[in-house]
C-alpha cells in the first residue's frame, strides 16, 4: 500500500542513494536519523565473519529495513534495501534452519525483482531468489532450472540487448551447474518455459501485487505498471473484442480494448530490431478472446504507429507498433470489462508535491457528459451536460488571464467524449490538475448542495457514494449492477495504480474546491449544504497522472438547485470557486 510520503522522509533516502548518509547523518526526526545505522548494521552482519545476535533482533532489523524500502522513492534503491533485508533473513535461515526466514527472504527478493524490473538491482534480486530456491530444494537441477528461467527473463529485460553484469553472472552460474541441465523432453519443456518467461517478462498474470508505483529516473529502461484483476480466471466462453478505441498523442497515447466479458491477459514487449526494421512493440495476449469483430490493422499516429490484432493459440493477440521504446501502463476497468494500455515517453511518474507553493502551470477542465449523453436531467428539463460545459467555459479564461495557467477542455462543445479519453487527454497535455465538472442527482429529488469526490483506496465505502459513481460511470442504477462491489473493486485498482501522494493531493484540492465554492456563494447563497469530500470509483478519474477531483456542483434533480443551476450568476460563482481553489492550491494552502 503506498504510504503518504513527505519530502522530509524522502530526503534521507535520497541521500542514502547518493552514498551521502554514511558520511553525514541526515538532519531530521530521530526515527529517520536511525536509518543509516540500520543499513550499516545489516551490512556488517552479512560479513562472513560476523556473529549474528539473537534471531528476534535480526528479524526486527530486517523488518526495519523492509519498512525503509517502502519509503524509498527510487526503485533501484528500494530494491537494494529489500535485498538487504532478504539477505539478512536468508543468512538467519542458513544458520538456524528456520523455514519462516527462508520464506520471508524469497518474498523480499521477489518484491525487489518486481519493483526494479529491468534494472541491475532487480536482476540481482531475481538471481538471489533463484539461488535460494535451489538451496531450499537441496537439488542442483532445481538450481539450474530456476537460474535458467531468470537468465532468460533478465536477458530479455536488459536494455538495448546489452548484457549486464548480472546477466553475465547468471551465465557463469549456469555454466557451473551445466552438469544438472535436464535432457530430452525435460529440456524441451524447460526451453518452452524459458520462451514464455522471455515473452511475458511483464506478465500481468494476476499474481502481481505491485502496489508501488515505479518511479524511474530519466535515462533508465522503460518502466511498467500493470494492474490485472487479482482473482480472475480466463473467460468461461469466448471474450469477444468488441471495440478498440485509440487516442493518439505526441510522445504517448492510449488504447482501450472493450471485451464482452472479463478474462485474463498478459503483457510483453519486444525491442526494435534494426536488422529486420521491426518497430518496438507492446503486445497483449488475451486468453479465450477473439478479435474477429475488429479490423486487423488500425493506424493511430504519434507514439503508437498502429494496432494489430489477430488470433493466437488460446486467445487473441493485440500488438501496438511504437515509434520508439515507451513506458507502459496497463490497467483494466471492470464494468464493462476494458483493458487500457497507456504508453508514454515519460515514466509513469507520480511526484510528491512538496509542502508550500506547488507547480500549477496546466489545468485540465473536464465538462461531464456531452453529445448523446445528457447526464442527469432536472425536473424542468435542464441538462447536466449544458451546465457542466458552461461552467467550464467560465473557468478556463479566468484561469488563463488571472493565474497565467494553460488550460485544456476535454470537450469544448456538445460532443460525446468517452470517459477513458478524458484522462488520456489530460495526461498527454501534462496537466498538473484535473477537475471534472458535474451535477448531482438523487433518487428522491430532495437532496441539495455541493459534493466533491476523489479516487482513493483508503476510502470509506458508502452506498450513496457508490451510487453516484455508478451513475457517472454511465451504468445507471437499474441494470443489475452491484454498485457497492464495483466500487470496492475500483478502490483496489486505484490502490495498485495510483500513488498515495496523488491521493493526498487530490484530497487537498477537493477540500479547497468545496471551501472556495462556499466562500464564493457567500451571503448570496448562504444556505448551501456541503456534503463534504468523499471517495468513490469514478472511471473518469482513473488513470489520471495528476491530482484529480470530480465536482458535483449541485443537485440538478432538486427543483431549487436546478433553478439556481439555470442562472448565469450561480454558474459564475461556481466557476469563481474553482478558480480560487486552483489559486489556493498553487499557493500551498
Ligand atoms: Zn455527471
Amino acid at each position: 500500500m503506498p504510504s503518504p510520503r513527505s519530502f522530509e522522509k524522502t530526503l534521507p533516502a535520497l541521500a542514502l542513494s547518493l552514498g551521502l548518509l554514511s558520511a553525514c547523518p541526515a538532519p531530521g526526526p530521530t526515527d529517520t536519523a536511525k536509518q543509516p545505522d540500520d543499513v550499516a548494521k545489516a551490512t556488517a552482519l552479512l560479513e562472513a565473519s560476523a556473529r549474528l545476535p539473537p534471531r528476534a533482533e535480526v528479524v526486527a532489523l530486517a523488518d526495519q529495513i523492509a519498512v525503509l524500502a517502502t519509503k524509498e522513492g527510487a526503485i533501484e534503491e528500494q530494491a537494494k534495501l529489500d535485498v538487504l533485508a532478504a539477505d539478512l533473513r536468508a543468512r538467519l535461515h542458513r544458520i538456524e534452519g528456520t523455514e519462516a526466514d527462508a520464506r520471508e527472504a524469497l518474498e523480499l527478493y521477489a518484491a525487489a525483482a518486481r519493483v526494479a524490473r529491468g534494472t541491475e538491482a532487480g536482476c540481482r534480486a531475481d538471481r538471489a531468489r533463484a539461488l535460494l530456491l535451489g538451496e531450499l530444494a537441496h537439488d542442483a537441477s532445481t538450481s539450474y532450472r530456476e537460474l535458467y528461467l531468470v537468465k532468460r527473463r533478465q536477458a530479455s529485460l536488459a536494455a538495448d540487448g546489452k548484457t549486464s553484469a548480472c546477466v553475465e553472472a547468471l551465465a557463469r552460474d549456469l555454466a557451473l551447474a551445466q552438469g544438472y541441465r535436464p535432457a530430452g523432453a525435460d529440456l524441451a519443456e524447460l526451453e518452452r518455459e524459458g520462451d514464455k518467461a522471455e515473452r511475458t517478462v511483464a506478465a500481468a498474470a494476476g499474481t502481481t501485487s505491485a502496489s508501488i508505483v515505479p518511479v524511474a529516473s530519466t535515462g533508465s529502461p522503460p518502466a511498467d505498471l500493470i494492474v490485472a484483476p487479482m482473482d480472475l480466471k480466463p473467460a468461461k466462453g469466448t471474450a469477444k473484442i468488441e471495440k478498440i478505441e485509440k487516442f493518439a498523442a505526441e510522445g504517448g497515447g492510449r488504447v482501450v480494448i472493450h471485451l464482452s466479458e472479463p478474462t485474463t491477459f498478459q503483457v510483453g514487449t519486444l525491442e526494435a530490431d534494426d536488422k529486420t526494421g521491426k518497430d518496438a512493440r507492446i503486445y497483449l495476449d488475451i486468453e479465450k478472446a477473439t478479435a474477429k469483430g475488429v479490423s486487423r490493422e488500425i493506424d493511430v499516429g504519434g507514439a503508437i504507429k498502429r494496432i494489430r490484432s489477430g488470433p493466437r493459440e488460446g486467445g487473441a493477440r493485440i500488438v501496438l507498433d511504437l515509434s520508439s521504446a515507451m513506458h507502459r501502463r496497463v490497467f483494466y476497468l471492470p464494468e464493462p470489462f476494458r483493458i487500457v494500455i497507456d504508453v508514454s515517453s515519460r515514466p509513469p511518474e507520480q511526484k510528491a508535491p512538496a509542502n508550500g507553493p506547488r507547480t500549477v502551470k496546466r489545468v485540465a477542465i473536464d465538462p461531464g457528459h456531452g453529445g448523446h449523453d445528457d447526464g442527469a436531467v432536472g425536473p424542468t428539463g435542464l441538462k447536466e451536460k449544458e451546465v457542466a460545459l458552461d461552467v467550464a467555459h467560465r473557468v478556463a479564461p479566468v484561469l488563463a488571464h488571472e493565474l497565467g495557467v494553460e488550460t485544456l477542455l476535454t470537450r469544448d462543445s456538445d460532443v460525446f467524449v468517452p470517459l477513458e479519453e478524458r484522462t488520456a487527454r489530460a495526461n498527454a497535455f501534462h496537466a498538473d490538475l484535473f477537475i471534472s465538472i458535474h451535477c448531482n442527482a438523487s433518487e428522491s429529488g430532495e437532496a441539495r448542495g455541493i459534493e466533491v469526490f476523489v479516487l482513493d483506496e483508503l476510502k470509506d465505502t458508502s452506498r450513496a457514494a457508490a451510487r453516484v459513481a455508478a451513475l457517472e460511470n454511465g451504468l445507471g442504477v437499474k441494470k443489475g449492477i452491484d454498485a457497492e462491489s464495483l466500487d470496492k473493486e475500483m478502490a483496489q485498482i486505484v490502490g495498485r495504480l495510483q500513488s498515495g501522494e496523488i491521493a493526498n493531493s487530490s484530497r487537498k484540492l477537493g477540500d479547497l474546491v468545496a471551501r472556495a465554492t462556499l466562500a464564493s456563494f457567500g451571503t448570496r447563497y448562504p444556505d448551501t449544504k456541503d456534503h463534504g469530500l468523499k471517495s468513490a470509483g469514478f472511471y473518469v478519474l482513473l488513470g489520471a497522472e495528476m491530482p484529480a477531483v470530480l465536482f458535483e456542483t449541485s443537485f440538478i434533480s432538486n427543483p431549487d438547485d436546478e433553478g439556481r443551476l439555470a442562472k448565469a450568476d450561480y454558474r459564475q460563482k461556481l466557476a469563481d470557486g474553482i478558480v480560487n481553489a486552483v489559486r489556493a492550491y498553487r499557493e500551498g494552502k
